[in-house]
């Protein structure tokens, strides 16, 4: 019999189709293979085909927008919002109307075209994460911006352009509804009980152990209650912590390991599926409270949204998550 749960987050439901389940194999996919050989804007030497650096890790003397780095951010050659400019907002008649005002840079993430984030050394995904924090923490000195979005699309089926491994910051002057929702929904449970509902969750998880996947000290990845997609993942920090780039310095590293070896596993289960990692954290201005966990939510591409997801709003996952953190625990 096919399940109807409802995350307790949000509030969205999903049919969790028990009958029909489907097993890693039986998804139809393509594997994510980095060819190379086309010219590559990231990789070293062709600086001068992105716009000038905002920041790089790993230089020894060499001068900015030239090869030794490890690490670069420069803003997108194609920006989804302009940085010039004022807001503007106002309303026509009942509609409501601003400029298109935000930041969105792209972190090239390793020198190396073919490495990916389960391939590289977890230092190198350590700083991957440091370098977020530090464009993060200087974006919010705008003070235009309400958000700043963190995400990886990983893969041409999951809407990565480029295939050399990258992530993108957008700062937006919005807070997205998503995550409104998602705070506004953590406030009421905390106004209620004086707990953060993720803190809760996480209590419950580990007491049940059957969606939990891998942990480590300060960080733990898990299969929720009600994805809205095959192998969907959240990963957490165990302890309170209400921000990304406010986390106490050992936290890092910590999550790099998890990161890690969360997506080896993903590659060695699903065999290198192409995918879409957001980062959810607090609005700017209320970054420091004790009722909006900050989390990763990770959706490996494996299906289509079709005409009932948009219909309704609610998702068909054809695979529970027991099973799915069951693939990923026994994977290595
Ligand atoms: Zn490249
Ligand atoms: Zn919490
Ligand atoms: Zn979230």
């Amino acid at each position: 019999m096919p399940e109807l749960r409802k995350d307790p987050i949000t509030g969205r439901w999903v049919i969790i189709s028990t009958d029909r389940s489907r097993r890693p194999m039986d998804f139809l996919r393509e594997s994510v293979k980095i060819k190379g050989g086309n010219f590559c804007p990231f990789c070293p030497g062709n600086e001068g085909k992105t716009p000038s650096e905002v920041l790089a890790y790993g230089r020894n003397g060499s001068g900015r927008d030239t090869p030794g780095w490890s690490l670069r951010v420069v803003p997108n050659k194609f920006p989804a919002l302009g940085i010039e400019g004022s807001l503007d907002r106002e309303g026509e008649g009942l509609f409501d109307r601003m400029n298109g005002i935000g930041a969105h840079e792209v972190v090239i993430e390793s020198p190396d075209h073919r490495s990916t984030l389960a391939t590289m050394p977890q230092k190198a995904v350590e700083e991957i994460l440091w370098a977020c924090r530090d464009r993060m923490l200087d974006l919010k000195n705008d003070r235009r911006f309400r958000y700043i979005l963190l995400f990886k699309n990983h893969g041409e089926p999951a809407g990565a352009s480029l295939e050399h491994t990258h992530s993108q910051l957008i700062a937006l002057p919005i807070v997205p509804r998503r995550v409104r929702e998602e705070v506004d929904s953590a406030k009421r449970y905390y106004d209620e009980k004086e707990r953060c509902i993720f803190c809760d969750m996480i209590r419950q998880e580990i007491d049940i152990g059957d969606r939990m996947i891998l942990g480590n000290e300060y960080f733990l990845a898990l299969a929720p209650y009600a994805p809205r997609f095959p192998f969907e993942t959240w990963i957490l920090p165990r302890q309170h912590s209400s921000a990304f780039e406010n986390m106490p310095t050992p936290y890092y590293g910590s999550l790099a390991e998890v990161l890690r070896d969360f997506l080896g596993r993903l590659d060695s289960v699903l065999s290198f599926p192409s995918y879409n990692l957001v980062v959810h954290t607090s609005p700017l201005g209320e970054e420091i409270n004790d009722h909006y966990h900050w989390h990763i939510e990770m959706m490996p591409k494996l299906t289509k949204v079709a005409g009932f997801e948009w219909g309704t709003g609610f998702y068909i996952n054809p695979t529970p998550p027991e099973e799915s953190a069951r693939f990923l625990r026994g994977a290595t």
